[in-house]
């Protein structure tokens, strides 16, 4: 009989572990957790803070009683495994409550101890009993309670990352003074600026202090200190400014440590030694996109990435498609979900890439909630390739986005997705929703039949004095509009074409880019040949 060993016991443990019963029910299968608990909802810790899972033990998914039960697993928390003697094949660990060390053999040993939040200690008092980072439920029940018992009315939450959000969120929604800190120039890393405008908006709206480009240096008993010198009140401290892969007990055991930092895994997530295997935040993943090494601490990869590694156990052969990256958020009433890679991470890449930037409506626009979808849709040039995409708004933004994480699994282009047949009646979507009408304005670009510049330059536009025609209705004209753009509205365009110049590049925009895509259509088809519409148009302007 096979015995298997596994270290840590959540995403990536508990899923090798239950993958491992399912394939061999003769093994024994033993899994150690330093924590208290294996297999909770770590996605679920921050909605604690809020009371919308009120109580703590209701994280906890799956208890060791029941591993045994169930699946006839030996799941034992607070045992942190502290070496590993690969020449023996065996591990020491270390009770907790009692400090004994025990030995345990394996035949296979699977590491999944996943990454510590980071904690640097050059900032000053990053150690003070209100400084909190969240992993696991003690910590997110410690944080809770400190808040409680102190009365603390003020949070500063460090990091405007996916964690940082969310958990900024939840203490507006139990009635704290919140103000999120970000290094960065904008919220939330994975999106490009323009779509982070948009959360960034919904934060401040809902009350969050969001404090750009501004690292914390210092933090004392009610206030934080930025390094601009600014001081923000706060009584408490969450840090939420990324992880670092725990490869410490890997190191030590000499297993081999990629380029990112993460423990290096073949194709079937065997590391350096053919007996262990790691899987999880801590280990180093390859990018399909960029096709390079790259670290992703995700639920979902974890999960398959153990499902994988239990199969290569057991001689199931496994596909590798390496990981493209696709996340979803809340924040307060909106949504936002992107996939693959975005403009910042293509540069870096030296991946040569244009997109298109729409807002239709998620739904027909006379149901009662339609709100508007902004979409961008990136693509390589010029094969036309699907690298990204992302989407925000008040409503189902993850749909969309999943339909373009599967376009990029299968390495589709634009041209593949223009006739996608996706459920649609008014309550659900629009006969054309955003994947067929980006992708078939990303076919016109890539055809050269229509030309755009990102929403992002309008600022340089109107400072240039450049000619910006607004094709919406006079009455939407008149309620707001750029500086010097003038009013042609699209209903007026074909009479009033004349008054257009023919000798200047001509810009085009109207609410959500719609009218003015077809403006810009219309005009060519009349001979104009120097009309660019502005993507995004008003409903993306209104962010800046
Ligand atoms: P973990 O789940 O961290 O499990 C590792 C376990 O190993 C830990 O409990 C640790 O105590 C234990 N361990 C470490 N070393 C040892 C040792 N030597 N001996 C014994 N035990 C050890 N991902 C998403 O995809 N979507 C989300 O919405 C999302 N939200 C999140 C919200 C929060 C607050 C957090 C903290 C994470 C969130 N994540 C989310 C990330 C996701 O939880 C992780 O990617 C995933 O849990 C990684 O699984 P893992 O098994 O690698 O590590």
């Amino acid at each position: 009989n096979k015995k298997i060993l596994i270290v840590g016991g959540v995403a990536g443990g508990a899923g090798t572990a239950a993958r491992a019963r399912r394939l061999d029910e003769s093994a024994e299968i033993i899994m150690f957790e330093r924590g208290s608990h294996v297999s909770f909802s770590n996605c679920s810790l921050p909605y604690h803070l809020s009371g919308i899972v009120k109580d703590c033990d209701d994280l906890v998914l799956m208890c060791p009683s029941k591993f045994a039960e169930q699946y006839n697993i030996d799941a034992r928390v607070k045992s942190e495994v502290v070496k590993i003697n690969r020449e023996e094949k065996t591990i020491e660990v270390k009770k907790l409550d009692t400090g004994e060390i025990y030995t345990e053999a394996y035949d296979k040993l699977v590491l999944s101890p996943g990454a510590n939040p980071i904690k640097p200690q050059s900032i000053k008092g990053v150690n003070n009993e209100n400084v909190f980072t969240i992993r696991n439920v003690d910590d997110i029940d410690k944080l809770n309670k400190y808040v409680k018992n102190n009365n603390v009315e003020n949070v500063a939450v460090i990091g405007a990352g996916y964690i940082g959000v969310e958990i900024a969120e939840n203490f507006v929604h139990n009635d704290k003074q919140v103000a999120l800190v970000e290094a960065m120039d904008q919220v939330m890393q994975p999106f490009d600026f323009d779509m982070a405008q948009i959360i960034q908006k919904e934060l401040h709206d809902n009350g969050v202090n969001v404090v750009l480009s501004d690292p914390l240096t210092e933090v004392k008993a009610d206030q934080v200190v930025l390094k601009s010198g600014k001081k923000i009140k706060a009584e408490a401290v969450v840090l939420a400014i990324g992880v670092s892969p725990e490869t410490e007990l890997a190191e030590a055991a000499g297993l081999k440590i990629g380029e990112t930092g993460g423990i290096e895994v073949n194709h079937n997530y065997v590391t350096s030694d053919p007996d262990i295997y790691a899987v999880g935040d801590v280990i180093e993943v390859y990018s399909k996109i960029a096709r390079s090494k790259t670290r992703l601490p995700l639920a979902g990869p974890a999960q398959r990435q153990a499902r994988a590694a239990a199969n290569h156990i057991y001689n199931i052969p496994n596909k590798n498609n390496g990981v493209i990256g696709t996340s979803v958020i809340r924040a307060f009433n909106y949504n936002a979900a992107a996939t693959g890679l975005n403009e910042k991470q293509l540069k870096e890449a030296d991946i040569a890439y244009d997109f298109v930037y729409i807002i239709p409506t998620d739904k027909v626009g006379l149901m009662p909630d339609a709100n508007p979808l902004h979409f961008k849709l990136i693509y390589e040039v010029p094969t036309g390739k699907i690298l990204g995409a992302q989407a925000v708004g008040k409503g189902n933004v993850d749909k969309r986005i999943d339909v373009m994480a599967t376009a990029i699994l299968m390495d589709a282009t634009v041209e593949d997705l223009t006739e996608s047949e996706l459920a649609y009646a008014p309550l659900f979507s629009t006969p054309r929703n955003a994947v067929n009408q980006s992708t078939l304005v990303a076919t016109n670009l890539i055809n050269n039949r229509y030309r755009q510049v990102p929403v992002t330059k309008v600022r340089e536009l109107v400072e240039n004095d450049a000619l910006i025609i607004d094709v919406r209705e006079k009455d939407e004209y008149q309620a707001g509009h750029l500086i010097n753009a003038v009013n042609i509205p699209l209903s007026e365009l074909r009479e009033r074409a004349d008054e257009i110049p023919h000798d200047k590049p001509v810009y085009l925009h109207c609410r959500s880019g719609q009218r003015s895509y077809n403006a810009v259509l219309a005009l060519q088809g009349r001979g104009f040949d120097n009309v660019i519409n502005i993507s995004g148009s008003f409903l993306g302007i209104s962010f800046y």
